[in-house]
């Protein structure tokens, strides 16, 4: 299949929509992105890539890194991890709060904020203060890159306006769910969120769920292949945020957004894909990344049904 066409073509379909939608501005500093970005990069198993537009500007990860926050506590703790934190969909927003104090302090699941505030706790207490760059090393070694950086400008701009993601954990606290000092549980969290990547190294981290957990192209194994398919049975499910479903039932792949403007979806056995456009619609999902995939699986015929 000529990838490089289909890339072309995408990015020549979705031109004249660019600059539709909203940027996150709940966060100051994700509210400079320029609307009109757009790239796309994907990841064969076989180790070739192909890519178009802005492949080589890093962008705010934001919620993408809750994969990976998600794959290194599962490894860590297996099943424990399931009273903590839930794997179902939520149908709420992101930051909700309403169906967490009715579940008593459990989140529905690892990809919203509460979720992944709980898992930020679990890898402080596993690896200290410094578990924000245990996860960080752990995107590098995944992507077999090391100038992915967190950008510290955004994760301070975080802190300064977080004050759902305190109510969040401060919520969950008093369920007994937040075992760590909150202050360095979200400093874990904000921290993983403002990791900044380009699509070439965000599809690259994403190869080993392509590939039952192992990295094609450095042999490296981050996952058992059973925990490869768990998360990808959660990114199909939940990693759309309240738009899960409508992703799954327009896409039919694995894949999980960030309010950066970022989308990484699957074709199990097959690729990784990564793209990115920093408009969003009112799910908080990209709105041209998400017409992108559309248009690749109607040009590919890429889908896991
Ligand atoms: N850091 C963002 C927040 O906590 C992540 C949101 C997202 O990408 O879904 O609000």
């Amino acid at each position: 299949m000529d990838y490089q066409a289909i890339l072309e073509q995408i990015r020549s379909d979705i031109t004249p929509h660019l600059g539709q939608g909203k940027v996150a501005s709940y966060i100051p500093a994700l509210a400079s992105a320029d609307p009109h970005d757009f790239a796309m990069s994907l990841h064969l198993i076989n180790g070739e890539s192909f890519h178009t537009g802005l492949s080589d500007k890093p962008f705010s990860i934001q919620s993408i890194s809750k994969v990976f926050m998600y794959e290194m506590a599962l490894s860590l703790f297996e099943e424990s991890i399931l009273s903590r934190v839930n794997v179902e969909p939520s149908g709420n927003p992101f930051n909700s709060l309403i169906q967490l104090e009715y579940e008593n302090g459990i989140p529905r699941n690892p990809f919203i904020n509460p979720g992944a505030i709980v898992i930020a706790d679990m890898l402080t207490s596993h690896f200290g203060d410094n578990a924000d760059q245990s996860i960080l090393q752990y995107f590098q070694n995944s992507s077999d890159n090391f100038s992915i950086h967190i950008d510290t400008q955004i994760a301070l701009s975080e802190r300064q306006s977080g004050f759902r993601n305190y109510a969040l954990a401060h919520l969950m606290k008093s369920f007994g769910n937040i075992t760590n000092e909150i202050d360095n549980v979200l400093h874990t969290y904000f921290n993983a969120c403002s990791i900044c990547a380009n699509t070439i190294q965000l599809s690259r981290c994403m190869l080993h769920l392509a590939n039952h957990g192992v990295d094609p192209v450095t042999n490296n194994k981050l996952l058992s292949a059973e925990h490869a398919k768990r998360i990808n049975a959660l990114m199909l499910t939940c990693g759309h945020y309240d738009a899960s479903g409508e992703f799954a039932y327009k896409i039919g792949l694995p894949g999980k957004s960030g309010v950066g403007g970022g989308i990484v979806a699957i074709v199990p056995n097959v690729m990784s894909i990564a793209v990115y456009s920093p408009s969003l619609n009112h799910h908080g999902n990209s709105l041209i990344g998400t017409m992108a995939l559309e248009l690749f699986i109607r040009y590919s015929g890429h889908t896991i049904f």
